[in-house]
């Protein structure tokens, strides 16, 4: 069924019309796993923590079918993100699943739940495509890191981490993104710190603004069409996550598509059950989280 979106889907409070963004394609397909964490970061996007069920756990029979719709539909990846990903109990079966059409990224806090199955995760190294893994470090050093996510949980991510890497796996690291770092420096302390621990200098690092917890409203300035007119190009709108990509949600035993990653806590955007009539509908540019993606280029996916 067709949402009914408010007006303030389509235009600002001053009455000016909304920045939108129309999906041309299904490259990327994001799976939210569930907001329960086996940590509680204060900070979460996705306010998670111990037995959270604002998202719900999925299983394999939840994300299978969707799977099958995304090959039809000429996906090109699968990500699964959370809450953390490894609390889902068939997430490896999940993993063998979709490793079996196209690539899997997994986002993970890389502590005791990666690593209580990392006999479990050692079966994903023969996939038909690979599985790779991005785990949270969001500062370069363990005491501002352990500052946002509680004592040792540097140490226990790096280990997590290092495992993975060990195991021959693809890793990456998301990191937090301060609004006035200098962003080669922060870099180069993170190269050290992966040299320092026997790891390739060269990982790739995802860094991301502060999104702000769900439901909140950061006073940020609104996203209208003619900044995405004037400030972007037809090519820069299709980099928009929303314009290639879906995350689907499992909320009161439903599985939900909703328009991308950064965006569950609002029902404007769930866009159905179907990943097919998603691709039809115009995103609007209404959330605060948009406005990351038009001032900073903010993006979940690796490249
Ligand atoms: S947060 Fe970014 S990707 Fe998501 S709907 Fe807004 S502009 Fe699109």
């Amino acid at each position: 069924m067709q949402r009914i979106h408010t007006q303030n889907w389509f235009k600002t409070p001053e009455g000016e019309a909304r920045g939108y963004i129309d999906p041309h394609e299904l490259r990327e397909l994001w799976f939210h796993t569930g907001t329960a964490c086996n940590l509680q970061c204060s900070f979460c996007l996705e306010g998670s923590g111990p037995g959270d069920t604002r998202l719900e756990l999925v299983k394999f029979a939840d994300v299978s079918p969707i799977v099958d719709e995304a090959i039809g539909l000429g996906v090109e990846q699968f990500s699964f993100t959370g809450g953390e990903p490894f609390l889902a109990k068939q997430l490896v079966q999940i993993l063998h699943y979709a490793s079996s059409f196209k690539p899997c990224l997994v986002l993970t806090n890389g502590t005791e739940a990666l690593q209580q199955r990392i006999e479990e995760v050692k079966t994903l190294r023969k996939t038909e495509y690979p599985v790779s893994f991005r785990i949270s470090i969001d500062k370069p050093t363990a005491s501002l890191h352990d500052a946002g996510r509680g004592e040792g949980t540097f140490a226990r991510a790096l280990q997590g981490l290092k495992s993975l890497y060990d195991l021959g796996f693809t890793v990456s690291v998301a990191r937090h993104m301060d609004k006035d770092e200098d962003h080669e420096v922060v870099d180069k302390l993170y190269r050290a710190m992966f040299r320092e621990h026997g790891l390739p200098e060269d990982l790739n690092i995802v860094a991301f603004p502060d999104f702000a917890t769900p439901g909140s409203l950061p006073n940020v300035p609104q996203v209208t069409t003619a900044c995405m007119t004037t400030y972007q190009t037809e090519d820069s709108r299709k980099s928009f996550m929303c314009a290639y990509s879906k995350m689907v949600v499992k909320q009161k035993g439903k599985m939900k598509v909703y328009a991308c990653t950064l965006v569950d806590d609002d029902e404007e955007y769930d866009l159905g059950e179907s990943l097919t009539a998603s691709l039809l509908s115009r995103v609007s540019m209404k959330h605060h989280r948009c406005y990351s993606c038009f001032a900073y280029g903010s993006s979940c996916s690796e490249n």
